[in-house]
């Protein structure tokens, strides 16, 4: 951390002059139909999470924007697809070099509003460039088959876009929630109508005008800035609305998924976990305790990845909480202005009286804390939501933080005997988003990665993901996948076209399923 108070400011002021750079304007709207759009809706604070300050307020989109959204989003979708998809790969391109173009205004922008140090946010814009390249060079190589079927037809496939899709994301990491969804979207040939937090609204915003500039059709992305059960809502609700993929809480997916099925269109759920990372006795502990740390603290464990349970064998257990217990102090918790800082703030009061309440639940049921609890006492004097990086010992299954989703800096530690117990472990949650097993023994690494529950694991490695390869929950971490080749199956829909070939067809009545 800062001795001083050096990369405190007045976001107000900063958050200010970054929007009018790259909106044109000061003013928190929505980007509808390739401009800014005021809401008239309730009046919504935006904090600063590093001092507790309201730094901006604004009206939330009501149903004349999500309207006007809808409606630009057909037109624009229309355009889209009438240009070749080369043609959509260049303008994807383009998006990747605006990203890039205006990477050092964007992190800020995302590590003040957003509370998220610029040691993690300043390479974001880079890697949300990539995801736009990679999709870029998807546009013209979605292709149907060709399938031998035993009639004298020529049968082959088409991948169709959805056509409007709604998309509503988190406030943990707004700017990669926002690109990773759009991209495969707009790839696919379909418009958006994208809502982010309504406590991180800006990056995403900033998005929408970029994608403006980069010669996309005006209501191509729209983005809007609301909350979930009015304007989210409204947004699933509308006729023009073809698919939702969702990015949250478990809680907010069923709302989600309840409110899709009422109209008979599809979801994407991408939600919570509570991952296991599990620590055999064979492993390199000093790694282990590296990999662990990295897995719960970064992004102050405000990750949907978050390695918040390890699983420890008996063996090492004692060495292994030593260790940890005596590194995680150390880790430099500060303002996400800082370059030295590793782990920024909870991003609102609500969210640090909800892992507060839970850290202290848990010790009121026996945990045993090895380190941290509370606000760190270096950090007391700001306003902040700080959360020093706690470890909880001796946690049982049963416990709640053993089952739920904290969503910060707390990791629970639970010992296992064997290999059976481990996996089983790992398994007794209602979530199944990722996990890790750190050994020397390949067969178990193997093993355990086949048997563990998890839509993303790693081997003595944790929190690597990348574009190209799919992610996505088993159980109550969601259905459907984001990135890679298997995003462009859920933005797309299949068509099968028969063409009669025969010189005499004999039409007749086939074998059809209905
Ligand atoms: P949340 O579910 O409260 O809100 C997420 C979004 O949904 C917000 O935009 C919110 O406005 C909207 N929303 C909430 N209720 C709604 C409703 N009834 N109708 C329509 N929209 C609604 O989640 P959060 O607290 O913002 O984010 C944290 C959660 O997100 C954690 O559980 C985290 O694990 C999860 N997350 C998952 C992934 C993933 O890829 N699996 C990635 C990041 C975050």
């Amino acid at each position: 951390m800062a001795d001083d108070m050096t990369f405190a400011l007045d976001s107000r002021t900063e958050v200010a002059r970054l929007m009018t750079e790259l909106l044109g304007s000061p003013q928190v709207q929505s980007h509808v139909a390739g401009r800014l759009m005021p809401g008239d809706g309730e009046t919504l604070a935006l904090t600063d999470p590093a001092i507790g300050k309201v730094f901006s307020e604004f009206s939330e989109a009501g149903e004349a924007v999500v309207e006007a959204a809808a409606e630009a989003a057909v037109a624009a979708q229309r355009a889209w697809w009438r240009k070749t998809a080369s043609e959509r790969g260049r303008i994807m391109f383009e998006i990747a070099r605006q990203i890039r173009a205006h990477a050092e205004p964007l992190a800020r922008l995302e590590a003040i509003s957003a509370g998220r140090p610029i040691r993690d946010v300043g390479g974001e814009p880079a890697r949300m460039a990539e995801m736009f390249e990679y999709y870029a060079g998807w546009c013209d190589k979605i292709t149907g088959d060709v399938i031998p079927v035993p009639t004298s037809h020529l049968n082959y496939t088409r991948h169709e876009p959805i056509g409007v899709v709604t998309q509503i994301t988190p406030w943990n990491a707004p700017l990669f929630t926002c690109c990773w969804q759009v991209a495969p979207a707009i790839c696919a040939g379909n418009a958006v109508m994208l809502k982010p937090s309504e406590l991180t609204p800006l990056s995403s915003l900033v998005i929408a005008a970029l994608c403006v500039k980069a010669g996309a059709p005006k209501g191509l992305v729209n983005v809007i800035a609301g909350q979930g059960p009015t304007a989210g809502q409204k947004m699933i609700e509308n006729p023009a609305t073809g698919l939702v993929v969702f990015v949250g809480s478990a809680v907010g997916g069923a709302a989600i998924a309840a409110a899709a099925a009422r109209r008979l269109i599809p979801s994407v759920l991408e939600l919570g976990g509570k991952s296991a990372n599990i620590v055999f006795g064979d492993a390199d502990i000093d790694r282990a305790v590296v990999g662990a740390q990295a897995a719960i603290f970064a992004a102050c464990g405000q990750s949907c990845v978050a390695g918040s349970r390890l699983l420890v064998h008996r063996s090492v257990h004692a060495e292994l909480v030593k260790k940890l217990a005596e590194a995680s102090p150390r880790i430099p918790v500060g303002l996400p202005l800082d370059p030295a800082t590793q782990v920024g703030p909870v991003n609102n009061a609500r969210q640090w009286d909800k892992v507060d309440g839970m850290v202290r639940a848990a010790v009121s049921e026996g945990a045993q804390l090895a380190t941290g609890g509370g606000k760190p006492v270096t950090l007391g004097e700001t306003g902040g939501f700080f959360y020093a990086p706690t470890i909880l010992d001796g946690v049982t299954p049963q416990m709640e933080i053993a089952r739920e989703e904290v969503f910060g800096p707390v990791l629970s530690v639970l010992t296992f005997n064997d290999e059976d117990e481990a996996v089983a472990l790992a398994n007794a949650t209602p979530y199944g988003l990722a996990g890790a097993v750190w050994t020397r023994d390949v067969g178990r690494a193997h093993r355990v990665a086949a048997k563990v529950r998890a839509g993303t694991f790693w081997i003595n490695s944790y929190k690597t993901i990348n574009v190209m390869s799919p992610f996505g929950g088993f159980g109550q971490s969601g259905y459907g996948r984001s990135s890679g080749r298997e995003a462009l199956a859920a933005y797309t829909t299949t068509k099968s076209v028969w063409v009669e070939t025969a010189a005499d067809p004999a039409i007749g009545f086939g074998y059809s399923p209905g």
